[in-house]
């Protein structure tokens, strides 16, 4: 809280001379220790160009003309906001090591700018405290907290706007951003309460409570990509299913097929009340991916849920994705082939899956070079499960690491050499495979399936 108060001062300390709009848009920066040659920008998911860093890691992005509102620019693996108007020329400065906090604009909105990044480094401290200490309290005492938190940054974005004199549509964005930063809370309480308190059922709100929800809007284009909405769109929507299934089903949700249940109940709701084509298809995207990836129903019920996507989102411009994944998780079930993708080995030879695995039990694992701490933890694990359970062969996949890098690390983390391989198409590999969590494992007699949703730290 006092950093963002602090921030503020100083931007007007430094901001109040005004910076004059030009005819073209520009957007460049620094980028201080780069983790890859090219920033990227976006307008939800369309590239709308990219840019190689210089000599000196600077680039530069200009355009005669852009539409203003909230795009994205991306230097892999990180991501942030950026809002831009016609006449625009804000520069951007970073360093990857401490990526968001580090991030700096100057220029033309640069204070909105600024404002946007705050609030959303703000919001990761202030939801410890809320999730610490508020979800506790009773609903009038948490509503006001709440409240409490949200005038506050209204407060601050009207000094902004007084200041810089924001356009309608930059300033209805950063309301947005506050507003379903709250809201969210609100959304999440009655549930988060009761898991606090280990009460036996949910409160009965009184219709105040949910007072907020007349203001929402499910049809807002420029809001799809606004990462407080979606957030706050998933949390009502599991609410509001949450709720419909309570008061209309019965015993239903007992059954075995509760997670299906209550995932069509979710399709369901999106159906009904979400009307903007993208946030629609992502919303029911979410609701999929949940679903197929974390519940690993059976395959009929997976059949179920799939059937209903279709009916009420098979124009969905992720169908492709989803029914990959649903095929991916049908060919990974038990007593199945391992699917018979090809890596390489240590020794630059091209080896598929299926004869690695072939005539011995096996337990495949996963990494990448980009995350320090979970390989280290994975392979601390594995040459401990390589000692206690020596009937079994632990196999490393590695990916999108480069091969240099990759060898470095295995020389030097005493595990079996030729035990490591490294896939070099990560997409086939995570559609064929269903690589999620990261801690997944998949366990193989023979070059058979036994278990594909298992977990190296589980017990063998
Ligand atoms: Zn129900």
């Amino acid at each position: 809280m006092k950093k963002f108060l602090l921030l503020v001062i100083v931007i007007f300390a430094a901001g109040c001379t005004s910076i004059e709009k030009k005819d073209y848009v520009l957007f460049a920066g620094e980028i201080v220790n780069p983790s890859s040659d090219y920033v990227v920008l976006l307008k939800g998911t369309k590239v709308i160009d990219s840019a190689r860093l210089d000599g000196t890691n600077r680039f530069t992005f200009k355009f005669n003309s852009v539409e203003d509102g909230l795009y994205h620019f991306n230097h892999a693996p990180e991501f942030q906001y950026v809002y831009l108007e016609q006449g625009d020329s804000l520069m951007v400065r970073l360093n990857t090591l401490y990526f968001d906090e580090s991030l700096v604009f100057s220029g033309s909105n640069e204070n909105l700018n600024n404002f946007l990044l705050e609030l959303f480094l703000t919001q990761e401290e202030e939801e410890q405290t809320v999730r610490k200490e508020y979800y506790n309290l009773e609903s009038t005492e948490f509503t006001d907290k709440i409240n409490k938190l949200r005038r506050d940054k209204l407060k601050t974005l009207n000094v902004i706007n007084e200041e810089s004199k924001l356009s309608e549509k930059a300033f209805r964005i950063a309301k947005a951003s506050i507003d379903y930063t709250y809201y969210t809370y609100l959304e999440i309480y009655p549930f988060e309460h009761k898991r606090k308190l280990s009460e036996h059922g949910l409160h009965d709100m009184d219709a105040n409570f949910y007072g907020y929800r007349q203001n929402i809007s499910y049809n807002d284009t420029e809001l799809s990509y606004l990462r407080p909405y979606y957030d706050f769109m998933k949390s009502h929507l599991g609410n509001l299913s949450y709720m419909t299934c309570k008061h209309s089903c019965k015993d239903s949700a007992a059954s075995t097929k509760k997670q299906l249940h209550f995932n069509i109940h979710k399709l369901h709701v999106i159906d009904s009340l979400v009307v903007e084509k993208e946030l629609r298809d992502n919303l029911f995207r979410n609701v999929a991916f949940d679903y197929l990836l974390k519940e690993h129903d059976s395959p009929s019920n997976n059949k179920m849920f799939l059937d209903d996507f279709v009916t009420v989102s098979g124009n969905n411009m992720h169908i492709k994705e989803i029914e990959e994944l649903y095929e991916g998780i049908r060919n990974i079930q038990p007593n199945n082939p391992i699917p018979s993708i090809p890596v390489l080995s240590v020794n630059d030879e091209s080896v598929t899956l299926t004869e690695i695995a072939r005539s011995k039990k096996t337990v495949f694992y996963f990494w990448t070079g980009t995350n320090k701490s979970h390989y280290q933890n994975i392979f601390k694990r594995v040459i401990q499960l390589s000692k206690s359970k020596p009937e079994l062969d632990f196999v490393g996949i590695n990916f999108q690491t480069d091969k240099a890098n990759w060898k470095r690390i295995i020389e030097s983390s005493g595990l079996d050499m030729d035990k490591q391989f490294k896939s070099e198409n990560f997409e086939e590999a995570t559609q064929k495979l269903v690589i999620y969590p990261m801690n997944k494992c998949i366990i193989t007699d023979d070059a058979l399936i036994v278990d594909a949703f298992s977990n190296i730290y589980a017990k063998f």
